[in-house]
């Protein structure tokens, strides 16, 4: 993984009086997992997209490893960067295949890496590839385009995996089986993980430190499960 530094992040989105995220610090370690919990419109998302460059922070520094990568082009942030969020954001018009392939392709990967890797992906997120390799998103259930979603996160292997409720809408088992493969993930690639849900359950089961959240993603609590569940 890669530590993750935000330096008094700031988003105003136009016609919006309030900031969303309002003068955020907060240093993220090399291959740690933190949660972010914080009521609806907290300004968790705003975060995310501004640390995966998908909008641009109003002021404020983000850092990679010891790159600055606030200014930098969004396709070399792909490499470092993995992002998947609740409703899958699949390219309706691309088949399952092509969308886990997108990034790895993006970055440079050969044809038959990037075909092996769509296999293992599909494997990893309990889909079975003869049924759901040539299947557009449409033909999927809410649960199965999610866990679409969370392959395409992983399938060019970034070192930073962002993660806004990926597995809300996925029923129990393969909830469980996800989260299971999530600590692998996190044990055996040692990946920084910043994982945005609601359930407590799952925040205390993956985190290794909470971010409690309040408006403008202004930080109540920063701290291990253990520690929030005495206070
Ligand atoms: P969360 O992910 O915690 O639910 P968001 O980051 O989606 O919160 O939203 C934070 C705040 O920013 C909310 O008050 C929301 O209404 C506002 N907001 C989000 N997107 C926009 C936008 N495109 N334009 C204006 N305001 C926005
Ligand atoms: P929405 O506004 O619908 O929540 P976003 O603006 O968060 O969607 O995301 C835009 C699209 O770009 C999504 O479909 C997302 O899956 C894709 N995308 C952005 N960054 C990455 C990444 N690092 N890896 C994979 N897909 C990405």
């Amino acid at each position: 993984g890669a530590s993750i530094e935000l330096e008094e992040l700031t988003k105003r989105y136009p016609g919006n009086p309030y900031p969303s995220v309002e003068n955020v610090s907060m240093e993220i370690k090399a291959g740690e997992t933190v949660i972010f919990v914080g009521p609806s419109g907290c300004g968790k998302s705003t975060t995310l997209k501004m640390i995966n460059r998908l909008i641009e922070p109003t002021s404020g520094r983000i850092r990679i490893g010891d790159e600055d990568v606030t200014d930098i082009d969004p396709v070399k942030l792909r490499r470092k960067v993995g992002y998947a969020i609740q409703s899958s954001g699949l390219f309706p018009h691309m088949t399952v295949a092509e969308n886990i392939a997108l990034v790895p392709k993006m970055v440079g990967w050969s044809k038959s890496r990037v075909k092996d890797r769509v296999e293992e992906m599909l494997d990893l997120v309990g889909l079975d590839p003869r049924e759901f390799h040539d299947r557009y998103p449409r033909q999927l259930s809410g649960g199965q385009q999610q866990r679409v979603g969370v392959a395409r996160a992983l399938a060019a292997d970034p070192p930073v995996l962002l993660m806004d409720e990926p597995f809300g809408a996925v029923d129990p088992i393969t909830r469980d089986h996800l989260q299971d493969e999530l600590i692998r993930l996190q044990h055996e690639l040692h990946k920084t993980i910043v994982f945005v849900t609601h359930d407590f359950d799952e925040a205390i089961k993956l985190g290794d430190r909470i971010a409690v959240l309040r408006e403008r993603s202004h930080i109540a609590q920063f701290d291990t499960p253990e520690a929030i569940l005495t206070n």
